[in-house]
């Protein structure tokens, strides 16, 4: 293809698309497992994977099997009505949760939807018990949309869109934090149990346990959004599992779908009956086809034994980047393939470009993290490929800094 061609598909992003993103970094036409080919047919291995969605991969003959027998059976036919792929997913994501008998799930399409009907149902048990609070965690994300912007702790997406719904709080992520802050006039205390968006950030040991207890003592709802770790990303099927506790409720999307979207709230024991009909809806939400892709993905994660791919994958991946032995990599953060590499200068921006020069797909959450969140199904030829192409990508930057300009990330005034 020649220049000409390419800036045109930029010259059309620019004109005819939001500009609530930044330039779009490619234009891809097709993918396949782990690989992206752009509109040049040039080929780039995909360790961003649509953002923690694409579970499977790109194309995966269970995803594209999915879709097109749903589809020539029955897509939609509003909430009035059940289907039998609604009603199994429900049944598959209380089964995979944990929820036992008691638990419900609500569907809608999105993250931000979910975590709206989280929001809700943080209100409607407020309501209930007479508490009107609710504690979020600073830095952490929960979406967009103006409930869920309210719970984002962080100011500067709030700020173009002030007012915000009322009545949320923002603790640092510590023990100390969470007991001093959480008491009876709390309604629900909701938290990422690993903060994806701000840069792959765990939260301390015994935060999770610490968070049941307090939140158990004084009647608050513990709501986790499991939107990035979900779906089997961090080894387990939903982070919390990790902790051995049982939240109120839990949301969920990204990788539940594999590339179609999809959301739920999830919820567990006594919280499964505060919603009551009327109280919530959406159109699109639980449709069938949606259902059905989400269950058939979820099916092949099971089958595959993916949730303990990603768990054995992931160490695999944070040894052999530690191995690089670059100076620019401080460590590895994260759990399972939800990791957050961690660079000793604010240059994730360049090895984000430099990667993709040369032909590898990766995201910086932050100036000095590089977020790796591939496909569930990766193997020994894509962890090696990605090795050499990172180093690669490690190595250019590093070349490019100059010694004495630049500034190491612990000099960086906060
Ligand atoms: C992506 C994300 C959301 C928002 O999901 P959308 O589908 O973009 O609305 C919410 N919470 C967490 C933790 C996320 O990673």
């Amino acid at each position: 293809m020649t220049d000409t061609a390419v800036s045109t598909w930029q010259e059309n992003a620019g004109r005819d698309l939001v500009r609530s993103f930044g330039d779009r970094m490619a234009m891809f036409v097709r993918g396949e497992g782990s690989h992206l080919w752009d509109a040049d047919d040039r080929r780039y291995l995909d360790f961003l994977a649509g953002i923690a969605v694409d579970s499977l991969g790109h194309a995966h003959p269970v995803f594209v099997e999915a879709i097109a027998s749903q589809a020539a059976t029955l897509a939609h036919v509003s909430n009035y009505f059940a289907t039998p792929p609604q009603l199994a997913l429900a049944a598959r994501l209380k089964r995979l949760a944990g929820t036992g008998e008691s638990g419900r799930v609500y569907f809608g399409n999105s993250g931000a939807e979910a975590n709206e009907a989280a929001f809700k149902l943080a209100r409607l048990h407020g309501q209930k018990t007479g508490k009107s609070r609710i504690i979020a965690l600073t830095d952490a994300f929960h979406g967009r949309t103006m409930g869920t912007l309210a719970l984002t702790g962080k100011p500067w997406m709030q700020e173009p869109f002030l007012p915000m719904v009322p009545g949320v709080s923002f603790i640092d992520s510590t023990v100390a934090a969470l007991e001093a802050a959480v008491d009876d006039s709390v309604a629900a205390l909701v938290l990422e149990p690993i903060k994806g968006e701000a840069g792959v950030l765990p939260l301390p040991d015994g935060f999770l346990e610490a968070a049941r207890a307090v939140t158990e003592r004084h009647g608050a709802l513990l709501i986790i959004d499991e939107i990035q770790t979900g779906a089997g990303r961090t080894g387990e099927w939903f982070a919390f599992q990790h902790a051995g506790i049982t939240p109120d409720a839990i949301t969920v999307a990204k990788g539940i779908g594999g590339g179609f979207p999809i959301g739920a709230l999830i919820t567990f024991g006594a919280a499964s009956e505060l919603f009551y009909p009327g109280t919530h809806g959406s159109t699109f939400g639980g449709n069938a086809l949606g259902t059905a892709v989400a269950g058939a993905v979820l099916a092949e994660i099971e089958r595959a034994g993916l949730v303990g791919n990603a768990a054995a994958r992931g160490a695999q991946l944070r040894t052999a980047i530690e191995a690089i032995g670059s100076p620019l990599v401080d460590g590895c953060r994260g759990q399972g393939l939800l990791i957050g590499v961690a660079l000793s200068h604010p240059v994730a921006k360049d090895v984000v470009a430099a990667a993709q020069q040369r032909g590898l797909v990766i995201n910086a959450p932050n100036d000095a993290t590089i977020r790796l969140v591939p496909a569930l199904t990766i193997g020994d030829a894509e962890i090696e490929e990605f090795l050499e192409l990172f180093t690669a990508a490690l190595a250019a930057v590093e070349q490019s800094l100059e010694p004495a300009a630049s500034t190491p990330v612990s000099e960086i005034p906060v």
